[in-house]
């Protein structure tokens, strides 16, 4: 059996500080996805060539309720060209975008705190939600999307719940080391495994080392892992047999610096998403890359996967702290 292999985008505007600066900070919008450094596209374009290169197709997970703040465009333009680029573009929500619905947002800052999460909410205020999303990319050129993922990985059964009761059935919303659902059936580290009528594929949450008696958990992402490690879990997911492996990363992960200023490209971190598609390209016998789109007929009675624990080796972790470090203190 090959493992599924999802690699995952999530495609987002920044807050950019506006909910506590005093100075009058603003919202990012396309330049927190297109990452442009010295007219080339160090973030959305470096992907889009790096996954063409190698011919594979990846999920972006795109935020829609920043169109509260921006309008429909300019994240319309950017979906469509990844749309147009032959990949899946599905739903991605911060509710946090919610509170620009108040003209006077600035001043409410004072007495009403912007929140962000979708778990302990109201069923019918997800369903909101979800549909205003839906509407959004709809809106925008889109097919309509049918999988999620939650903002921050928050997470209850109430989300599967909502996602159920408008047609959406394939979810990504769990990532245990980002963010541990209260709810014990949520704690999934991997694989493929139906929650209340809805598919949900977790990120890969692997076992780092351990510090004294405390196991520590990571997600898989690019900014977190090195090439080692990535491939080294990719071989140990292929074979614990697990069905699928999620991939998690954003835009602004290959570039580093200021958003608004000093910006450069993360040569490590576009090594790292280079150097997994490679590797992926290259072991089509073990491993297949697929989208959270393609997921949608999976058949309501596979038996759901196993739930192990995978990890790496101790020097491989050590290799990528020193790795991550360094890159700190570079500048290319
Ligand atoms: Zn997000």
């Amino acid at each position: 059996m090959r493992t599924k292999v999802f690699l995952t985008i999530d495609t987002e505007f920044s807050i950019g500080g506006a909910f506590r600066s005093a100075d009058g900070a603003l919202p990012i919008g396309d330049q927190n996805v297109l990452c442009n450094v010295g007219g080339r596209s160090e973030g959305l374009g470096f992907m889009l060539e790096t996954f063409k290169t190698h011919g594979l197709e990846a999920t972006f997970f795109v935020e829609a309720l920043q169109a509260t703040y921006f309008g429909d465009e300019p994240m319309a333009a950017l979906a469509r060209r990844i749309g147009a680029a032959g990949h899946d573009v599905q739903l991605h929500l911060h509710p946090v975008w919610t509170y620009f619905e108040h003209p006077q947002w600035r001043q409410q800052l004072a007495t009403v705190r912007p929140t962000d999460n979708m778990h302990e909410r109201p069923l019918a205020q997800l369903v909101q939600w979800l549909q205003r999303g839906r509407e959004a990319l709809i809106r925008w050129g889109l097919p309509a999307p049918i999988a999620l993922r939650t903002g921050n990985l928050m997470v209850d059964r109430n989300v599967y719940r909502a996602m159920a009761s408008v047609g959406m059935t394939v979810a990504s919303n769990v990532a245990r080391a980002v963010f541990e659902p209260g709810d014990a059936a949520l704690r999934l580290n991997a694989g493929i495994h139906w929650v209340d009528g809805v598919l949900e594929l977790p990120v890969l949450t692997y076992a780092d080392l351990a510090v004294g008696a405390r196991q520590r958990r990571k997600a898989l992402t690019i900014t977190g892992t090195s090439l080692a490690e990535a491939t080294c879990l990719l071989d140990r997911a292929h074979r614990a047999g697990l069905q699928a492996v999620v991939l998690l990363t954003h835009c602004h992960e290959f570039v580093k610096g200021d958003m608004r200023g000093n910006l450069a490209a993360n040569r490590v971190n576009q090594r790292r998403l280079a150097g997994i598609c490679r590797y992926l390209q290259r072991s089509q016998d073990r491993f297949e890359v697929t989208t959270m789109g393609r997921m949608a007929g999976w058949p309501q009675q596979a038996p759901a996967s196993d739930d192990p624990l995978i990890g790496v080796p101790a020097p491989l972790a050590v290799g990528r702290m020193l790795q991550n470090k360094l890159n700190e203190f570079q500048w290319y």
